[in-house]
């Protein structure tokens, strides 16, 4: 007899939506956390950071209504009033991911959890037995090694920041780099963004990671490519002057790490107990989940599949449906959409024009870059970019990309239709809603 039937570790979207649904299944489960329950999604990452993005964006809004007549006197902007309102709705969500949890019938448990073997876990000094262990302990930040990274941040710290730095470097070229260069620039943070390769957003379909580069340098951003910090040292002020790879020096009051994040299995124990792992650490999983022990499963950032919230969520959903509910199911990785909430913000699905390019034959593009309605009144030069991928032998839709207002919003309406193998021509038959800026996406006619 095993105490429980299910443990989760790590209280995040993943190990959250996996315990609850296992429990509703009928499984006596228990979930254990060490930090707070609601993940990084929740505590440390999409979450705040959107209601920053949000608290960045009204300056440019503020100038913006004035060309249609509105007369605004900001006195200022306190750093204070936006992390202790941002710090109370993360303990209203905290709250709610726990009650979310009890009224489920979970156990909820705290503490750092480690494997002592294919079916047993200590939690501090417990010990607990389950005929089934699922590991969502997700990712944390990678930094490397140089000299004075200890005089950097990353994401963890940056919400939690006591003082609205003066002047930012930020390090990367990834979704948490362009987000948090947006936010500090919208905030009026004299920003910088260096990246070590020649553009941002690598991965990406390249005109939009072109497009975004080009905006948010018209926004302020200094952006640095091809270029790394060699060391870091603290000056006397408490100000960190930086030596850059192109022998250049720069100081600044704060530098943020956005170098990638790494799968969290420190002190879990998983290579005594013969878990495998992969190249950087990820619990190497099949498409149910489980790992090469059939008590373990894995689910979300922890295993490296797409390091995004709702995926994680979808695969701990399939897993406790699969393994608790009778009903075998895969999680879908296919087509999934994401955002980058740059400022513009960023929004994709299915392939870019040169990962396509690779796969299919024959591919079309089309794409059309305007100034939205909005901006024709505003002295604001912000461009929108959209752009589709068609593959010509098939016509089916294989890729949308955005980068404008609202990107987000308007892009998960084309993941239903690309998830449901829209065509071109479905999407030419489409009426738009004008005037907006989406109906673009069922106008576009001209090959690129
Ligand atoms: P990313 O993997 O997106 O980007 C990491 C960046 O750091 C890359 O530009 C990479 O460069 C660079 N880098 C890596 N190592 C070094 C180094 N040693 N020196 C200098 N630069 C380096 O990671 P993030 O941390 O931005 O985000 C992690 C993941 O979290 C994302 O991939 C995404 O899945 C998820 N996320 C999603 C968000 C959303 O949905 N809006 C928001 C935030 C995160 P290179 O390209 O050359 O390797």
């Amino acid at each position: 007899m095993q105490d429980y039937d299910l443990v989760v570790i790590g209280g995040g979207s993943g190990g959250v939506r996996a315990a609850r649904i296992a429990s509703t299944h009928g499984a006596k489960v228990a979930i254990c956390e060490e930090y707070r329950y609601g993940g990084t999604c929740v505590i440390r990452g999409c979450v705040p950071k959107k209601l920053m993005v949000y608290a960045s964006q009204f300056h440019e809004e503020f100038v913006d209504s004035e060309s249609f007549g509105w007369s605004s006197k900001v006195e200022g902007f306190n750093w204070q009033t936006l992390i202790e309102n941002k710090d109370t709705e993360i303990d209203r969500l905290n709250k709610i991911y726990e009650n979310l949890l009890d009224n489920a019938g979970v156990e909820i448990l705290y503490g750092t959890a480690s494997l002592v073997d294919a079916n047993t876990i200590s939690i501090n000094d417990q010990t607990l037995s389950a005929k089934t262990i699922l590991v969502a302990t997700g990712g944390t930040p990678f930094l490397p090694e140089i000299s004075g990274i200890e005089h950097a941040i990353s994401s963890n710290e940056v919400f939690h920041l006591e003082q609205q730095p003066a002047s930012a470097l930020v390090v990367g070229g990834g979704y948490i780099a362009v987000e948090f260069a947006g936010i500090f620039n919208g905030l009026g943070i004299e920003t910088s963004l260096i990246y070590r390769g020649p553009q941002i957003l690598r991965g990406f379909d390249s005109s939009v990671s072109n497009h975004l580069s080009g905006e948010i340098q018209k926004k302020g951003i200094n952006l640095m490519l091809n270029n790394n910090i060699s060391s870091i040292e603290l000056t006397d002020q408490g100000k960190k002057k930086v030596l850059l790879s192109d022998g250049t020096q720069m100081t600044v009051d704060c530098i943020l790490y956005a170098t990638g994040r790494k799968p969290n299995i420190e002190g879990l124990n998983l290579e005594s107990v013969g878990v495998e792992l992969g190249r950087k650490g990820e619990i190497k999983v099949d498409e149910y989940s489980k790992t090469n022990i059939d008590s373990i499963y894995a689910v979300g950032d922890v295993t490296d599949r797409i390091a995004l919230t709702p995926v994680a969520t979808m695969e701990g959903h399939a897993f406790a449906d699969t393994v608790f509910g009778g009903n075998t199911r895969i999680a879908d990785h296919s087509n999934v959409a994401s955002a980058v909430f740059s400022q513009p913000p960023v929004a994709s699905v299915g392939l870019g024009e040169e990962d396509a390019r690779e796969k299919f034959k024959s591919v079309d593009t089309y794409s059309s870059e305007f100034k939205i309605l909005k901006h024709t009144l505003t002295e604001n030069t912000e461009r929108t970019l959209m752009k589709l991928i068609v593959d010509a032998d098939s016509d089916l839709v294989i890729g949308a990309h955005m980068v404008g207002h609202d990107a987000a919003e308007i892009m998960q309406g084309i993941a239903i239709a690309i998830k449901a193998g829209a065509k071109k021509s479905d999407f030419d038959a489409t009426v738009g809603i004008h005037p907006s800026s989406a109906e673009e996406f069922c106008t576009m006619r001209t090959k690129d």
